[in-house]
């Protein structure tokens, strides 16, 4: 099997080239290897083989593996010796880490919500036991969008400071999404995901693949806009809002509780029915 030869510098930790172990050091190497998806994450010389480092004193599991570029948010079982160690252990020298990525949600039983049936009030179907909710990060709009549309609670975050957006996360239990490593490092950031999909359809796969997402979805709930809950009105309710075309040809709306947008079926509606249906079908379940 061939190792990390040279693991360069990485933060706190220092990795060296494990031909100079003997000349250099007398106490010895850590050994770490990344598993599964958590290799996408690490340096091309630590993918898929043991690499060797030399740690900085009192530096944590959780320094050592965020060193290595990946976020403790992406992190599930951590081996030390074969035996599970949490994320504050002190890193000794000598030990062998094994880091396994955390598992993707298992989807609950039961189908997806229909894309055809979009104009039933929402507050008339089943909810769901546990509907996760996010905090798209600033340049994730589009995936913010695409589970809004799901009726998944997402809310965009502005520009603001890691410290402030780390304290809204851990604050209301949101599900971070981000491809801003750094952020994902925060202490305070429990539950994150570092969307590793560049497009904005393969990001919602992705996510929905990963948080078992396809059975809770509940298509055409929630504003695309603002995120708020959506409510059917009548059209007397909604008519000085439409165009008069829409107020001849249509019967079913419904409108935002939060910002007062009217959605009607019309040919958007039908191509954003197209979208959800590739979306939460073709999701391996
Ligand atoms: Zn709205």
């Amino acid at each position: 099997m061939r190792e990390c030869s040279h693991a360069g510098r990485f933060g706190g930790l220092r990795a060296v080239n494990a031909g100079a172990i003997g000349a250099t050091y007398r106490k010895p190497m850590t050994r770490i290897r990344f598993h599964g998806e958590l290799n996408d994450l690490v340096p091309r010389r630590a993918r898929n083989r043991p690499c060797e480092f030399r740690s900085a004193e009192n530096a944590t599991l959780k320094h050592a593996i965020e060193a290595f570029g990946v976020p403790h948010t992406e992190v599930g079982t951590v081996l030390v010796h074969g035996a599970p160690a949490p994320l504050d252990r002190r890193v000794e020298p000598g030990d062998t880490i094994d880091v396994h990525p955390a598992p993707a949600v298992e989807p609950a039983d039961g189908p997806p919500e229909s894309a055809e049936a979009p104009l039933e009030p929402a507050g008339a179907r089943a909810q769901p036991a546990e509907r996760p909710a996010f905090l798209a990060d600033a340049h994730l709009g589009g995936l913010a969008r695409r589970l809004r549309l799901l009726g998944f609670d997402t809310l965009l975050a502005d520009d603001a400071p890691d410290e402030m957006l780390a304290e809204r996360v851990d604050g209301d239990g949101r599900v971070l999404l981000s491809r801003d490593r750094e952020l994902l490092k925060h202490r305070k950031v429990l539950r994150g995901r570092y969307v590793r999909a560049q497009r904005t359809d393969e990001q919602a796969k992705e996510v929905i693949r990963h948080f078992g997402l396809a059975p809770l979805a509940r298509p055409f709930s929630r504003c695309l806009e603002c995120n708020a809950p959506l409510r059917s009105a009548t059209r007397q309710e909604v008519l000085e809002r439409l165009p008069p075309d829409v107020a001849a040809t249509h019967d079913a709306f419904t409108f935002c509780t939060g910002c007062g947008r009217v959605y009607w079926p019309g040919s958007h509606w039908r191509r954003l029915q197209a979208v959800v249906r590739a979306l939460i079908s073709e999701a391996p379940r």
